[in-house]
């Protein structure tokens, strides 16, 4: 569909040094082009197959062969062995758009099942009258709430995520409290809201029952197009190790209690605030503050164990994503109740913000006591499973 096309690709020179140290990226074109900007011959690269996917099947993803015949032309990108960085900067980037087609990915099987709910009319809801759409009935109304609220919450933060990401680009050089910042959330931007699209996309087919399994409504591509997003751009585990041994062990938890302690006084505030949904969210807030305090001196009292780390490194970031995701809700339902306070003729969309905002602190944040319970009491158990024994 195009003229040329053009391949990043990494690879070594022949004296490179050993291991991540000697990786180059290049430019390789399809067709190789003249001085003057004109197509010559075909390059040494060739396509050998597009692979079959269980989803993302409009993206076509393919086995290249470079170099097979007389050797592929590549132009260096940058210096030479410098590969490596150059790749850590395009993925900072690269991540944090996987972790926005995570959110894109949940909003659009959201609509699809609100719409499908409103639709779809099967047995009398309690306190409905015949004819009444499944949307009536208590548990479809408590999963499409569920899931508005949390991506409500993982959009707030991916905003202030990007925000972040901008003041560390765009800022003197010096300012390093933007780049720690956002190299924090980086990783728990594209782990959490990508893992959350599972069940989120998972949740939009369960709304529309037996349909949702049938290819005609179109829900079910969602939740296969989601499945590669906690996978590609480094799956959640390589996330994980990121945030845990760069992000939290490395600088003994400096950066992450920075943004715990920035939370914690924004919560204090608003404890106090005289709206009950936004104080008892706060309050819970702050018993969620310390819990995650708790698992972060886990952490770092059993640092010099790895493995007990790595175990349980996904737990911390799904929970510290479930925290973050708390402190949007908190904020975005304290400014929604600021707003019906203000106003003679409220909004829907305030009212629902600030109701959205207690069930994201009362159905989604308790999920990190949970996590918390396994980080603290269940890593050894599983460092006690021999791999061996998995496959008798
Ligand atoms: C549709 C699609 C498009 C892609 N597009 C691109 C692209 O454009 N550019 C590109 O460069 N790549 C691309 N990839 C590759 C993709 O980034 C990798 O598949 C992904 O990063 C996972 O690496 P892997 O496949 O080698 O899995 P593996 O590394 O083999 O992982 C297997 C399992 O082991 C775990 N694991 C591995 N290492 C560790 C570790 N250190 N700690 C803990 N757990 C670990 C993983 O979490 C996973 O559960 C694409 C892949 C697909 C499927």
């Amino acid at each position: 569909m195009a003229e040329n096309i053009i391949h990043l690709v990494l690879a070594r020179t022949s004296d490179a040094p050993e291991g991540v140290k000697g990786i180059s990226v290049f430019l390789v074109p399809k067709f190789n082009v003249k001085p003057d900007g004109n197509l010559s011959d075909r390059n040494d690269v060739t396509c050998l197959s597009i692979e079959k996917k269980l989803g993302v099947k409009g993206s076509p993803t393919a086995v290249l062969q470079f170099g097979e015949k007389d050797g592929a032309i590549g132009y260096l990108v940058g210096e030479e062995n410098n590969g490596l960085q150059i790749m850590f900067e395009m993925m900072n980037h690269a991540r944090f758009a996987v972790g926005i087609q995570g959110l894109s990915i949940s909003e659009r099987a959201f609509q699809q099942a609100v719409h499908y709910a409103n639709d779809r009319v099967q047995g009398i809801p309690i306190d409905s009258q015949k004819g009444d759409p499944i949307i009536h009935h208590p548990d479809v109304l408590r999963m499409l709430s569920v899931m508005k609220s949390e991506i409500e919450a993982m959009r707030a933060f991916s905003i202030y995520g990007g925000f972040t990401m901008d003041m560390a680009n765009h800022l003197d050089n010096s300012d390093i409290y933007w780049q720690e910042r956002s190299s924090l959330l980086v990783p728990i931007i594209k782990g959490w809201l990508t893992e959350r699209s599972l069940e989120i996309t998972s949740q939009a087919i369960q709304i529309h029952g037996g349909m949702g399994f049938i290819e005609e409504t179109g829900i079910a591509q969602h939740f296969r197009d989601a499945r590669i997003l906690p996978i590609y751009e480094g799956t959640t585990a390589i996330q994980a190790n990121d945030l845990v041994f760069r992000k939290t062990i490395r600088d003994q938890g400096k950066s992450v209690r920075l943004l715990l302690n920035e939370i914690q006084v924004e919560m204090d505030t608003l404890s106090t605030e005289e709206n009950s949904i936004v104080s008892k969210s706060a309050k819970t807030m702050i018993n969620a503050l310390s819990t995650t305090e708790n698992v972060i001196n886990h952490f770092l009292s059993t640092s010099n164990d790895q493995k007990r780390s790595a175990v349980s490194g996904v737990n911390y970031l799904m929970m510290l994503g479930y925290v973050c995701g708390g402190w949007m809700m908190v904020i975005s339902g304290s400014k929604a109740s600021e707003e019906i306070s203000n106003s003679k003729n409220p909004s829907n969309f305030m009212k629902a913000k600030l109701v959205s905002a207690d069930i994201y602190i009362t159905h989604l944040l308790p999920k990190i006591n949970s996590l918390a319970e396994t980080i603290i009491q269940g890593d050894e158990s599983v460092l006690a499973m021999k791999p061996e024994w998995l496959s008798n």
